[in-house]
């Protein structure tokens, strides 16, 4: 058996994505030619004899700190990443926490940008105050001017570009040149894009994060999650993941990687679809901006179009000139559409987005704003569905 610890090989820079995603991270011959490989359940490693142990000089040492099948999930990510390592971990909200815990101390100074997912500023607020770091938050159109934000003390910034919610795009390139010049260390969020839509570690980004609870799972079955760092950042990710030992579970992984092989296929149809209705719905009466960043109208839409390489199934519209009763109306309407938080499954969901935790860049939208996750069903029965919302919302 070949050494499981050694990277598959590039495929990525010979062929195209989807053959990566079919074929990386894992050689079936290593498993008696099984297509998938065998979950790997367990605690105790055991070692030869005792100079083996001492030196823990074989590939793993115990359930904690990797398993072989871990070791295939890490190489598809980490090729997928440009990354120097990944950790896997049991849920999005562990992916965006354990960097935290890894890169901040008592009296560092944090900043996010403001349009962040709302249980990460909820750590921020209540978690990262107690143990004595410092938050602030900007504006996600700050780009350069973040400067003038950055104190003696700062060492992390946090990005989610395209932003939660309302998918505001943020300058990244301009944020990690002056974060670099002061040793500040970056992550981002990466949950919208995944690795095949938008690559951070090459715009500069130290950590990129993933709920793959989302696209990678693809199901709304699994919670998981996924950090990935780039070599001057790995060694304090991964001393700090095994620190806290928040391993993730061999079914989940299994299932992640399972979902990874379908990833872009399912993707693309996620795109075309919510590019579709997102175009329709620009002229449909009752509607204001539709949030959407490959939308020309999107103002960010040009930095999307230069770091970006596609757009992903989810994105939001402003019910114009509505009440809460109004969006309850067009909610309450849709049946293919669940009422349910989370995204990226294979199907339709929409929720009415509260935005009443952003400071610095809270906004009056001119309505309602209502965020539509596209799924995997005909975009022509999802718009006749939409229609009949706005008219139910209509008639309030
Ligand atoms: C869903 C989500 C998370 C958290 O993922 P969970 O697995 O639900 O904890 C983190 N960040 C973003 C942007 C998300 O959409």
């Amino acid at each position: 058996m070949s050494d499981p610890k050694k990277p598959t090989p590039n495929h990525r820079n010979r062929l195209g994505t989807d053959t990566y995603l079919a074929h990386g991270g894992y050689d079936p011959q290593d498993h008696y030619g099984f297509v998938n490989p065998p979950i790997t359940r367990g605690s105790t490693v055991l070692f030869p004899d005792t100079e083996t142990m001492r030196n823990r000089s074989q590939p793993y040492s115990y359930g904690t700190r990797g398993t072989p099948l871990n070791t295939v999930l890490e190489n598809i990510v980490n090729e997928l990443e440009g990354s120097e390592g990944t950790i896997l971990v049991p849920s999005g909200m562990a992916a965006v926490t354990i960097p935290l815990f890894a890169y901040l101390s008592a009296g560092d100074h944090a900043l996010f940008v403001d349009t962040i997912y709302n249980p990460t500023r909820n750590f921020a607020d209540t978690m990262l105050k107690k143990l004595g770091v410092e938050v602030d938050y900007f504006a996600p159109d700050i780009g350069v001017d973040i400067e003038a934000l950055i104190k003696p003390n700062t060492k992390v910034i946090f990005l989610e570009s395209p932003a939660s919610n309302t998918f505001e795009m943020q300058d990244v390139p301009a944020i990690t040149t002056i974060a670099r010049a002061r040793n500040i260390v970056t992550m981002l969020d990466n949950t919208y894009a995944t690795p095949l839509y938008y690559r951070p570690l090459e715009h500069g980004v130290d950590v990129s994060i993933h709920a793959a609870t989302k696209y990678p799972s693809g199901h709304a079955d699994v919670l998981y999650g996924m950090v990935s760092a780039n070599k001057e950042h790995w060694p304090t990710l991964y001393e700090a993941h095994n620190t806290i030992g928040a391993c993730a579970n061999p079914e989940d992984t299994y299932l992640i990687i399972r979902g990874m092989r379908t990833m872009g296929v399912r993707l693309r149809h996620h795109e075309k679809s919510a590019l579709d209705i997102a175009r329709w719905l620009e002229g449909q009466k009752g509607v204001g901006q539709v949030m959407h960043p490959a939308l020309e109208s999107h103002p960010g839409h040009d930095i999307w179009k230069r770091d970006f390489s596609g757009s992903s199934g989810i994105f939001s519209f402003v019910l114009k000139d509505a009440g809460p009763e109004h969006a309850a109306a067009f909610l309450d309407s849709l049946t293919l559409f669940g009422l349910g938080y989370s995204w990226a499954g294979y199907e339709s969901l929409a929720v009415h987005v509260n935005l009443s935790d952003r400071t610095v860049a809270a906004k009056d939208y001119g309505g309602q704003v209502i965020r539509l996750q596209i799924g995997l069903e005909d975009a022509e029965d999802l718009k006749a569905e939409i229609a009949a919302g706005l008219h139910a919302a209509a008639a309030v």
